[in-house]
């Protein structure tokens, strides 16, 4: 199979270093609100892409985290006045739910950032030690220019990076940096903040260590693919390349990054901060899981796209159309490897998604009329993780 890599920008086959066994990573939410459609799209992306790689007969590990420790989590806590901790378990719970109803299957490990804090700080120690970070005031930084391949995941300019990071919450203005682009591995717990001790004292680990910590637990050193959302590129997977990578002297950390592209709503990225949410909970009290996952799996998961509730409408239509052709061969037959020739073909181009949805399209069409395509049909939908009576 072949799949578009964001280190190389090309389409690569796919070949694991494991053989058949698959080491697969996703960055997961940070649960201080609800789900939202773009949050849907990545996580139905890849358990599409799990699903057909066991098709393909991978043994795939997949590992989710949650980072359950985050300003955010800290903010939202505050200014409703619950614990930090109840809070994030509230949301994961309902983000899971979210998840079931779109049929999204649990990942092999699904782990909290608080569980891995010991991780966390035996890779800052090393780090330090082999002169890639420096404490200040209790605060640990990753310092980039000791690790010369800083940025070539995103090919960023400075002040590209500059801009970008301090969207995603770091703070280049921290005078205890030495330089603006420098990250934080550890930082000190404020007072009434929640902490964990370390060398350097109470503290909470940055947001990038986590994932690679988690990385390194779950997964090992090298990991096959590690996915995630685009607006992860810079600063978050460039900084775990980093810190991964010097801390366990392997490069490449990770053989295929893959990314999915951004949905849009009201003309703008689908996003908390900008408060133009269609919120998956919502959807369902209109809508089925299947017409949602159908209309997800509709668009390609690196072509941006534009949300607009008629394609949603016609989704519905169409497994509506599909339950109906099903309706009269309710038996499960063995499928025939080459009748799967054809949608295997589709999936093997980079998860062409959009274009399994046409031929199943195709084969409802014929399915009340012939009994193999009814079969042939059966089989394709279970494969995009589709579920339909019996
Ligand atoms: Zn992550």
């Amino acid at each position: 199979m072949h799949i578009f890599n964001s280190r190389s920008r090309k389409k690569e086959v796919f070949r694991p270093l494991g053989n058949k066994k698959v080491k697969l990573y996703v960055c997961g939410i940070t649960p201080y609100d609800t789900t939202h459609l773009g949050h849907a799209f990545v996580y139905v992306f890849f358990d599409t892409f799990v699903r057909y790689l066991r098709l393909l007969r991978y043994d795939v590990t997949y590992t989710q985290n949650v980072t359950d420790i985050d300003d955010d989590i800290l903010k939202r806590a505050r200014e409703e006045g619950e614990d930090w901790k109840k809070l994030g378990d509230y949301w994961t719970k309902q983000f899971l739910l979210d998840m079931k109803a779109l049929n999204v299957a649990m990942p092999t490990h699904y782990v909290y950032a608080t569980a891995s804090t010991a991780t966390i700080i035996r890779i800052i120690v090393a780090v330090l030690k082999r002169g890639y970070a420096y404490e200040r005031n209790d605060n640990v930084y990753f310092e980039i220019k000791k690790f010369k391949d800083y940025g070539k995941l995103s090919r960023l300019t400075r002040s590209q990076m500059l801009v970008l990071s301090k969207e995603r919450g770091a703070d280049p203005k921290d005078p205890l940096k030495k330089n603006p682009l420098d990250f934080v591995l550890w930082q000190r717990a404020k007072k009434g903040e929640p902490g964990w001790e370390s060398p350097w004292g109470r503290g909470r680990p940055g947001w990038h260590i986590e994932c690679s910590a988690m990385n390194l637990q779950y997964l090992g050193r090298q990991v096959d693919i590690h996915g995630g959302g685009r607006d992860l590129i810079y600063p978050h997977h460039e900084s775990e390349i980093a810190q991964s990578e010097s801390y366990t002297g392997k490069s490449p950390f990770v053989r295929y990054w893959v990314h999915t592209a951004m949905l849009i709503y009201e003309g703008e990225k689908m996003s908390k901060s900008l408060g133009n949410l269609i919120l998956v909970k919502d959807l369902l009290k209109k809508y089925s899981g299947g017409a949602i996952r159908w209309m997800l799996l509709s668009h390609h998961y690196r072509v941006p796209w534009e949300f607009e509730y008629h394609k949603l409408d016609e989704a519905e239509r169409t497994i509506d159309e599909i339950t109906r052709a099903l309706g009269g061969h309710k038996t499960i037959n063995k499928v025939k490897k080459q009748h799967l020739k054809h949608i295997c073909n589709i999936l093997n181009d980079d998860m062409n998604t959009p274009r399994a949805l046409s031929y199943i399209k195709g084969l409802s069409g014929r399915a009340t009329h012939d009994k193999r395509s009814a079969v042939v049909l059966r089989k394709c939908l279970q494969i995009l993780g589709f579920v339909f009576p019996t």
